[in-house]
């Protein structure tokens, strides 16, 4: 029932966030999420920000927010790393601030292709993304044995106007020239959802997956065993989402109304 959600795993682009737009209703929303006893955590692939800048922007917005209340495709990725190649040199091709967070949390990364004992290459959104970069990646993927991960197999990141290619698009254009797939972390892989369960006390009958795509945000909360709400403030179409082979449990017009049906 949908009444009897206490803990909301939302996504932020397209959900709650349009550009540095908060969607209407999503402040009120939260705060009776709080009111109530319940908690939510924001669940995106989104792996350009660290949990300091989404913070730093919600309070802007006007929504408190603290690290409990995040959980990123960097941050599961950093746990990825740490149980699969401890000590491992990780090449990354991601902006400054993912090549940060990560040096941050202890593993050992090169965004030099010559480096010689390279164990894994690691693809984020990149929009620093250069022809250099591209190249580089392209020569430790095709001249290396190492595995390849990628953050999120998102094609394309919302903005303002319209669409800018996201890390699952960066993927598909070193696929034509490498001819690998990465093992992508971010959602619809459940990683970010079991971790947010770990992290909170409320059982999986409590928990609703909120998002406003088919493939990535309510496909995660399928595997995991969740309940997922569909809003279409993004990009799914509730035709999309009637005809789906993993339906949401839920369709919304939008959080706003969301809030209101589960008041
Ligand atoms: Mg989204």
């Amino acid at each position: 029932m949908l009444k009897d959600k206490k803990l909301f795993l939302l996504d932020i682009d397209g959900t709650v966030c349009m550009g540095q737009q908060l969607i209407s209703g999503t402040r009120e929303f939260l705060k009776d999420v709080k009111e109530s006893g319940g908690q939510f955590v924001f669940i995106t692939n989104n792996a350009t920000r660290s949990i300091d800048d989404y913070i730093l922007s919600f309070q802007k917005l006007g929504v408190m927010t603290s690290h409990a209340n995040f959980v990123t495709a960097s941050y599961a990725t950093v746990m990825y790393l740490k149980k699969n190649y401890p000590g491992k040199l990780i090449y990354v091709m991601g902006t400054k601030s993912f090549v940060r967070e990560l040096k941050k949390n202890k593993i050992r990364v090169t965004t030099d292709c010559m480096d010689e004992d390279i164990a894994c290459v690691l693809v984020s959104y990149d929009n620093q993304l250069t022809y250099e970069k591209i190249q580089d990646t392209c020569e430790v993927l095709s001249t290396r044995q190492v595995d390849y991960l990628a953050t999120n197999p998102d094609y394309v990141c919302p903005i303002e106007f319209g669409y800018v290619p996201d890390c699952g698009a960066i993927c598909q254009m070193l696929e034509h020239a490498v001819k690998r797939k990465p093992l992508y972390i971010g959602k619809p892989e459940p990683a970010m959802i079991e971790y947010a369960l770990k992290l909170n006390h409320f059982s999986r009958e409590e928990t609703l997956v909120v998002g406003d795509r088919l493939y990535t945000d309510i496909l995660s909360g399928h595997r995991a065993g969740v309940d997922t709400a569909l809003v279409l403030t993004g990009e799914a179409t509730r035709e999309e989402a009637e005809t789906c082979g993993y339906p949401p449990t839920y369709i919304f017009s939008s959080i706003e109304s969301l809030h209101r049906e589960w008041k």
